[in-house]
C-alpha cells in the first residue's frame, strides 16, 4: 500500500478530496454524454469509467483512516502504528456504532450543529444534512467490486451508489475538503458574518417598517439589470430571503451555478461568495444523491 500510514488527518482529508472529485468526473463524463438527456432521477447503478477503482481504494481508505482518527484516536492503527485497511476500518466504525435499523447505515452525528449559524439551521439544510452516514455494507461491497475488477477477475465495476457513499463521507468535519482547500474556520467566519448581516437586515427593517420596505420594494431599480446588448451578465432581481422581497440583486452566481452572490437592495442583506458556494455545494450534493 501507499505510504498513506503516518498521514496526518489534513493531508487524508486533501488525499480523499483530490481522490473523489477525480470519481466525481468519472460519472460526470457518463452524463455529460449525452446533453439531451434531461437528468430527472438518478441511476444508482450508472458504472464509473473502467480504471477508477484504485482511486476509489485511495479516497476511501484516507477517508476512513481520517474519520476513525478523529472519532477514536488511535484505533485506525495496530500495535505497531500500522494503518488498518480499509476493509478493517470499517468493521471498526461498524463496532463502534450500532447501525440504524431502518437504513443499515452507521450515523455520525454532526458536532457542529450547536454553532451553525441559525439561517442555516431554519432555512437552507434539511435536518441532519451535516451527519456523516457510513454505509458500511455498500462500502465494502465496493471494496468487492474494486479487488475483483483490479485483479482481473470479475466484470462488474463500481457503481453511482457506491461513488455516492464513498462521498457521504465528506460531511464529516475531518474532511469536507470537495471545495477545495478552504479551511473550517474561513466557513465558519463566513457563516459568522451571513448571520451578522441578516441581524443588520432585520434590524434595518425594523427601523423603516413594513409600509417604507414595501414603497422601496416598489419604486426600486435593479442596479444589475440584464440586457443582451449592454449588460450581458446581468441578472433578474430574486427573493431576498430575509425580507421577502422580489429585490435580492444578483452579482453572480456560486461555483455550482446555484446560488446567488449579491445583496438586497431594500434591507442590505448581503450574501457572500463563500457562504453561496457552501449553498451551491450543498445543493448540488443533494442533487448528486438524488434526493431532490
Ligand atoms: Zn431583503
Amino acid at each position: 500500500m501507499q505510504s498513506g500510514n503516518e498521514l496526518p488527518n489534513d493531508s487524508r482529508a486533501k488525499y480523499f478530496g483530490q481522490c473523489a472529485v477525480m470519481m466525481l468526473n468519472a460519472l460526470q463524463q457518463e452524463s455529460d454524454a449525452d446533453p439531451f438527456s434531461e437528468v430527472t432521477s438518478v441511476d444508482l447503478s450508472a458504472e464509473t469509467e473502467r480504471g477508477h477503482e484504485g482511486i476509489y481504494d485511495q479516497a476511501l481508505s484516507n477517508a476512513l483512516a481520517a474519520i476513525v482518527a478523529a472519532e477514536w484516536p488511535g484505533e485506525e492503527a495496530n500495535s505497531q502504528g500500522r494503518v488498518h485497511f480499509a476493509r478493517v476500518l470499517l468493521k471498526v466504525i461498524a463496532e463502534k456504532i450500532r447501525p440504524e435499523p431502518a437504513t443499515g447505515l452507521c450515523v455520525i452525528p454532526d458536532r457542529d450543529a450547536d454553532v451553525r449559524s441559525p439561517l442555516e439551521r431554519e432555512n437552507r439544510l434539511p435536518e441532519g444534512f451535516w451527519d456523516t452516514r457510513i454505509d458500511v455494507g455498500l462500502l465494502t461491497d465496493a471494496l468487492d467490486v474494486s479487488g475483483r475488477a483490479r485483479h482481473g477477475s470479475g466484470t462488474g465495476r463500481l457503481q453511482r451508489r457506491h461513488v455516492q457513499a464513498l462521498l457521504a463521507l465528506d460531511r464529516h468535519p475531518t474532511l469536507r475538503t470537495l471545495l477545495g482547500a478552504q479551511s473550517d474556520r474561513d466557513d465558519e467566519r463566513a457563516w459568522h458574518e451571513d448571520a451578522r448581516s441578516v441581524d443588520q437586515a432585520r434590524a434595518l427593517l425594523q427601523l423603516i417598517g413594513d409600509e417604507e420596505a414595501e414603497r422601496r420594494a416598489e419604486s426600486t431599480e435593479n442596479p444589475n439589470e440584464y440586457h443582451p446588448k449592454h449588460n450581458p451578465d446581468g441578472h433578474d432581481f430574486e427573493e431576498c430571503p430575509v425580507c421577502g422581497h422580489e429585490t435580492f440583486c444578483v452579482q453572480g452566481l456560486d461555483m455550482w451555478g446555484r446560488v446567488a452572490i449579491g445583496q438586497c437592495v431594500v434591507c442590505s442583506y448581503r450574501r457572500s461568495p463563500r457562504v453561496a458556494d457552501q449553498e451551491g455545494f450543498g445543493e448540488h450534493v443533494t442533487w448528486l444523491m438524488g434526493e431532490d
